[in-house]
């Protein structure tokens, strides 16, 4: 058996945002190279646990290991791991006032000391990739809401992550536009790229996942292959969700 490698672990995490607890003890690993999608109603915890993930959120209890690394432990320098980690949001936040190519350009030079040569050159095999090499000297303000997104991706994976995270990466698109950027993703995850992806679109779930995690009201309530956990869930609670979405 091929060996599996934990990348991201999380053992109990439990986050509040004043009275309210929006995750109950949320415990799992992510191998390396798995795709995982994360499914669930709204205001169950999605969007925060992926935010625990790269300490966007703090956890006020439980750990996180990434690369073997507890990175909720103190002396920790949070953003070198962090660099290691894409993300990529709803409401692509790509810099309005930086061309195309600056904003793919941008980190690997500040942050990395990337020559601005080399990093021309990786921008526009990136915008090449996804298949806007075309735009790269454009302002974002010019792009569709789909090209953004496209952008936002390849921003990330200038910076040469080893996780992708994905918070609802087509929500904020008109629906012409949705399939442009999950092909974008799809593309993505079939070079082996880790990724955990949280998503309403349970065809493409479905499609690209290793595995999918149900969760709802804090927690993870259900875990499991796709074919198995969308043709025979087991919790009631996942059981009425896909009633509802399907
Ligand atoms: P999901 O992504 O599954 O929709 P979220 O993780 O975004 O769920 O939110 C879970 C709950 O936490 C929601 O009730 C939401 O309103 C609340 N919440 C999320 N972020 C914050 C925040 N920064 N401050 C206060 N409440 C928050
Ligand atoms: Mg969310």
């Amino acid at each position: 058996m091929e060996q599996r490698t934990e990348l991201i672990k999380t053992v109990d995490l439990h986050k509040s945002f004043g009275k309210l607890q929006v995750l109950k003890g949320v415990s799992e690993t992510i191998h390396s190279g798995e795709v995982v999608s994360v499914i669930g109603p709204s205001g169950g915890g999605k969007s925060t646990f992926l935010r625990c993930l790269n300490l966007l959120e703090t956890p006020e209890q439980g750990q996180i290991f990434f690369e073997g690394v507890e990175i909720t432990g103190k002396k920790v320098d949070i953003d070198r791991h962090r660099q290691k980690m894409g993300m990529v949001f709803q409401h692509f936040n790509v810099f309005p006032h930086l061309s195309v190519k600056r904003n793919i350009t941008l980190a690997p030079t500040l942050v990395k000391g990337m020559s601005a040569e080399d990093a021309d050159k990786k921008a526009m095999e990136l915008l090449e990739r996804v298949g806007l090499a075309d735009k790269a000297e454009v302002m974002p303000g010019k792009l569709s809401g789909g090209q953004k997104q496209r952008l936002a991706i390849v921003r990330a994976l200038a910076m040469e992550p080893d996780v992708m995270l994905f918070d609802e990466p087509t929500s904020a698109l008109d629906p012409e536009m949705v399939g442009e950027v999950l092909e974008v993703i799809k593309g993505l995850v079939e070079t082996g790229m880790t990724s955990v992806i949280v998503t309403h679109e349970m065809g493409f779930a479905r499609e690209v996942s290793d595995r999918v995690l149900f969760m709802a009201e804090g927690i993870i309530m259900e875990s499991g292959e796709p074919e198995e956990l969308f043709n025979h869930p087991k919790n009631p609670r996942l059981q009425d969700f896909l009633a509802k979405v399907l």
